[in-house]
């Protein structure tokens, strides 16, 4: 029978390990750890075959076209296709609560611009009753957001991709001028801010298309709750292992009518734009 797939990006640490560790204990199929150095990920391919797991491994840069570009034609060569895939990847400098413009953009290519290549170069990969779950963030909830006429535009139900680039756009630009303009669109860490809820508003505008296009793919947003990795420098309320709980809920056990939602890290759904 043909081996169902799943793939994890940025999953060498932090919540991705441990979302990839829960997959290769439950999901019944070939489980992708992937990483941008592939030393790393090799490394933690190594910690989980040490626990009797045997995922596999492929680089994946999110940030590169030509690394996802070559994970396609890697997957297309050995797989039928991807049934779940966890966008995981994204990075967060807590010491720069106000990051220069190249970090900003860095930040932003990262966390969100690389969703956009990821759409076009695999989704066309995708199972027509795929999963896809987009790591979010309380700090992608649309109130995050202090700019009224964003609120309004992004709480549309019509919003479009288009609208979501403009955005993103205009808050770099906001970057470029300045602190005081910085901070009053969504305040500290602003670039993560709005980088988490530009994809979290990807996700609803990308399930209304899944569904005009008349396929079963369900894709999904999750705040994972304050977890301890690196990116939070030790911080936080829950181990990486309690992290990985929504995500691993969204890939495994909810129901595939689940859609379009953004669902807090009990599992339980939450209103974006409340
Ligand atoms: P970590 O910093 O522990 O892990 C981030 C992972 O992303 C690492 O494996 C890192 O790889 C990888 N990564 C970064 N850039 C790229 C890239 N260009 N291509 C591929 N992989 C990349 O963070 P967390 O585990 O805490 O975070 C995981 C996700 O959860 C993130 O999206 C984060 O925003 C989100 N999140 C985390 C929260 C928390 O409290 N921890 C709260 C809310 C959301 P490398 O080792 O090479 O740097």
């Amino acid at each position: 029978m043909e081996t169902k797939v799943a793939v994890v990006t940025g999953s060498n640490k932090g919540i991705g390990f441990e979302i990839v560790k829960g997959l290769c204990q439950k999901f019944n199929g070939s489980v992708y750890l992937t990483a941008r150095n592939e030393e790393r990920g090799r490394k933690a391919v190594q910690k989980l075959e040490n626990l009797g797991l045997r995922p596999l491994f492929h680089t994946l840069d999110v940030t590169s076209e030509s690394s996802i570009e070559e994970f396609a034609k890697f997957i297309s060569t050995r797989h039928s296709g991807i049934d779940v895939l966890v966008n995981n990847a994204g990075i967060l400098d807590f010491d720069k609560p106000v990051p220069t413009c190249e970090e900003a953009k860095k930040l932003m290519d990262t966390n969100f611009y690389s969703l956009l290549t990821i759409s076009k170069i695999l989704y066309p990969l995708l199972k027509n009753d795929a999963r896809i779950i987009n790591m979010s963030s309380d700090w992608g909830l649309l109130s995050n957001i202090r700019r009224q006429t964003w609120l309004d535009i992004l709480a549309k139900d019509d919003l479009t991709t288009e609208e979501i680039l403009q955005f993103v756009d205009d808050f770099l630009q906001n970057v470029k001028n300045g602190k005081t303009a910085f901070v009053s669109f969504a305040g500290h860490n602003g670039d993560y801010k709005v980088s988490k809820v530009a994809l979290s508003a990807l996700t609803f505008v990308q399930q209304k298309q899944f569904i005009k296009q008349g396929k079963d793919i369900s894709i999904n947003c999750v705040h994972p709750g304050f977890v301890k990795t690196d990116m939070t420098k030790g911080m936080g309320d829950f181990t990486p292992e309690r992290g990985a709980r929504a995500p691993l809920y969204l890939a495994l056990e909810a129901p595939q009518s689940l859609k379009g939602t953004f669902v807090w890290h009990d599992c339980h759904q939450v209103n974006w734009d409340d």
